[in-house]
């Protein structure tokens, strides 16, 4: 069985180890490898495995993943071979594991609060590339965190991160572990190792954790969804929170310089932006509806179909709730008929005293349908040139 080096100094980024065991990885040009001892953390518990290098005389092999066997040995997955019984010196991604490190005793410090304060069961722990997320079962099976919930769980978990309480892990003898106050019951019976946060938050946990709560940094909860008859709060801590305070000033800073507005008042000043634009657009179709409607009034437009005011008008692409109100505006007169090709859209339509199957006749000049008094469809300008001379030749019945 591998020696965990990380359970006695989880910020130990060098060590020297021999390798017991190789055999061939999935993938060409690739190897795995146990060592009789190992810093490096093999994914489990959520939290994922760690990568760097094991350098064995010139040559250093790159560690690009860590798991653990059922028999407790830690394999690691290199690219290049390296005999059993070669010494060894390996380096971790320091970088990599502080980050794990912020995330995970993150993640436990805000369990530990969502149960002291909501009374909320967490299950799991998923550290993902961008954010890490836990499923909560709450009292009475609720699905969501109000927003004051979640500024409460915020607050109580970075208040305690400011105290710098420290966190420390240990194996107990069977008689300690029954009489210390775990916030759940061990998953495992043998070798139970348990981490302690200051007085916040004790459980069973195998994994790597700061060596105190202010090495956290901070948390944010970024949302709290429902999720399968839980509630799924994701979160992000230390750099990663930093991070994304940085990103979120950028774009709150741009978007206030660009609606000239302070940004605790941003929503209020999209809000009134897009109901102004709203009215705008209102506005500027009412206007686009009447002067469409004026050029199917005029006297070039139309022509006598016996008796009947044919309106064959060609016209660029223009907004199809623009079109759609002059159009019924002009078939509410009496006797009208109307050939109209905005852009690439046809649109067919009379009064409802003419007798003209406009349904009809768009299927003989282009793709389309509707009612009899009203079709529309994709044509070409010709479409309409074509059922002119239709309906001119046909008449009306
Ligand atoms: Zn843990």
């Amino acid at each position: 069985m591998t020696e965990r080096l990380y359970y006695d100094d989880a910020y130990l980024w060098t060590f020297d180890a021999a390798v017991t065991a190789v055999k061939n990885g999935t993938r060409p040009g690739e190897w795995k490898v146990t060592l009789d001892r190992s810093a490096f953390y093999p994914t489990s518990g959520g939290q994922p495995f760690d990568t760097g290098t094991l350098a064995f005389g010139k040559v250093k092999a790159s560690v690009t993943e860590v798991e653990a066997d059922s028999d407790g040995e830690v394999w690691h997955t290199v690219d290049k071979e390296i005999p059993a019984g070669t010494a060894v010196h390996g380096e971790i991604d320091g970088e990599r594991r502080t980050d794990h490190m912020e995330q995970h005793g993150g993640e436990h410090m805000l369990a530990g609060a969502i149960w002291e304060k909501l009374g909320g069961t967490t299950i799991g722990l998923h550290l993902g590339q961008t954010d890490s997320s836990i499923d909560v079962s709450m009292p009475e099976e609720r699905t969501h965190l109000t927003e004051e919930e979640i500024i409460l769980l915020e607050d109580t978990v970075n208040a305690r991160i400011r105290l710098d309480a420290p966190i420390r892990c240990w194996f107990p003898e069977k008689e300690e572990l029954k009489k210390l106050p775990l916030r759940k019951a061990p998953t495992v019976s043998e070798h139970v190792r348990i981490v302690a946060m200051g007085d916040f938050e004790m459980v069973a946990c195998g994994g790597t954790h700061p060596s105190s709560t202010g090495r956290i940094g901070s948390i944010k909860i970024i949302s709290a969804v429902p999720a399968k008859g839980k509630v799924r709060v994701s979160f992000v801590c230390g750099g990663r929170a930093a991070k994304l305070f940085q990103t979120y000033m950028h774009y709150a800073d741009k978007a206030g310089a660009a609606l000239s507005s302070p940004v605790d008042k941003l929503s209020r000043a999209a809000s009134e932006l897009k109901s102004r634009l709203a009215d705008a657009e209102k506005r500027a179709n009412r206007l686009e509806s009447r002067e469409l409607l004026n050029r199917m009034e005029e006297s070039g437009n139309t022509e006598d179909l016996k008796g009947i005011t044919l309106c064959t008008l060609q016209i660029p692409e223009t907004d199809g709730r623009a079109v759609n109100a002059a159009v019924s505006e002009y078939i509410s007169g009496k006797g009208r008929a109307l050939l109209l090709c905005a852009g690439e859209r046809l649109t067919f339509a009379r009064s409802a005293d003419v007798n003209i199957d406009m349904n009809a006749l768009i299927k003989r000049v282009g793709r389309g349908g509707g009612r009899p008094d009203m079709a529309s469809g994709a044509g070409v300008p010709e479409c309409i040139g074509v059922a002119r001379k239709i309906l001119m030749t046909e008449g009306v019945s």
